[in-house]
């Protein structure tokens, strides 16, 4: 383990939303649109696109699912 710069606190366990990597939320986009991902749990873990496609992917075992196959297309 190396030093890193501490983590905010506001978030259970030290670790990010979905208990996904906050750096590697970081640098992740939406394959389709290249938008910013959002995390969610609402029902199911989930990375939202917040740029204009709206794609929802899913996250397996922690693992972000960058496929737009895979992806659920907003209602
Ligand atoms: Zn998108």
């Amino acid at each position: 383990m190396t030093e890193q710069t501490p983590q905010p606190a506001d978030r259970a366990g030290g670790s990010g939303p979905l208990g996904l990597d906050p750096d590697l939320l970081a640098i992740i986009v939406c394959p389709q649109c290249h938008g910013e991902l959002e995390a969610t749990d609402e029902g199911a873990p989930e990375l939202i696109c917040r740029g204009e496609c709206g794609l929802a992917y899913p996250v397996r075992d922690g693992i972000p699912v960058l496929l737009v196959d895979e992806a659920r297309t907003p209602a």
